[in-house]
């Protein structure tokens, strides 16, 4: 079950550093939204306020038609897997993955089903008895993924999430997590500063400077019809 997500106005200020100005911004139910910008745009601090890590400074957050601004981070119903998978080392991969269903009190027979179920997804049904210092980083990844969507999130936000992958891995985890994403008919928020990444992912591209939300659009108009300058040289830049 996919849910839109509103930003209105968000803000946030680190002292006197307007990092995250302004953001006003409509994800669809099921979309695909890449959020790109240099290191230091802000892009992790916005997403952490959407998680509910980092309280906004002014403006308002809806999911669905609900506002999240005070809603705890655990009850906002956001699936998030970040660039450092974050696996719990002395927890089998079951155990990892079910560890969102029992802090949610889920009933033991209804984990079981739910686990094996992401496991299932991200092809990893056959390591479930494994720790993670016996995965490779491209599988503990896929472990982190099936942690977070195992609770049915409504929205997945993921920050950087194959930064530590190396080339090949990336390739093929970013196929993966395209068919992960249209079957699950999940809406996502991904963030990476990787515009060939961005490109081929997303639906649509918002793209982030110093703070602000400079264009948000799909690959194609990002690349025939930047708005400014910024948009142009860094959507056209090569790896
Ligand atoms: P990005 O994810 O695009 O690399 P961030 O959102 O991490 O950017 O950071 C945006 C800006 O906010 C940077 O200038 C960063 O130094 C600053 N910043 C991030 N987190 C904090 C914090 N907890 N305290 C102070 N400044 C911060």
């Amino acid at each position: 079950m996919s849910t839109s997500l509103e930003m209105r106005k968000i803000q946030k200020w680190y002292g006197g550093l307007h990092v995250v100005r302004d953001f006003d911004l409509y994800v669809e139910p099921g979309e695909f939204v890449t959020f790109l910008g240099p290191s230091g745009s802000g892009k992790t601090t916005a997403l952490k306020m959407i998680a509910g890590f980092e309280p906004p400074n002014g403006g308002d957050m809806l999911l669905g038609s609900r506002s999240i601004v005070d809603v705890p981070p655990y009850e906002r119903g956001i699936g998030m897997v970040f660039q450092n998978y974050a696996l719990f080392p002395h927890m089998t991969v079951a155990e990892n993955v079910a560890f969102p269903l029992k802090v949610r009190r889920v009933a033991r027979g209804e984990i079981e089903q739910k686990v094996l179920r992401a496991l299932g997804l991200v092809k990893m049904v056959e390591y479930r008895g494994r720790y993670p210092n016996e995965l490779s980083g491209g599988q503990q990844q896929r472990i982190a993924l099936a942690r977070a969507i195992v609770f049915d999130p409504s929205l997945l936000l993921m920050d950087e999430p194959l930064g530590a992958l190396d080339r090949n891995l990336r390739e093929h985890m970013k196929i993966e997590l395209m068919r992960i994403q249209k079957e699950l008919n999940i809406t996502v928020i991904f963030v990476t500063h990787d515009q060939d990444e961005a490109l081929v992912m997303s639906d649509r591209i918002a793209v982030i400077n110093e703070g602000k939300l400079v264009q948000v659009a799909d690959a194609k108009s990002l690349y025939y019809r930047p708005q400014d300058r910024f948009v142009a040289s860094f959507v056209g830049e090569s790896n």
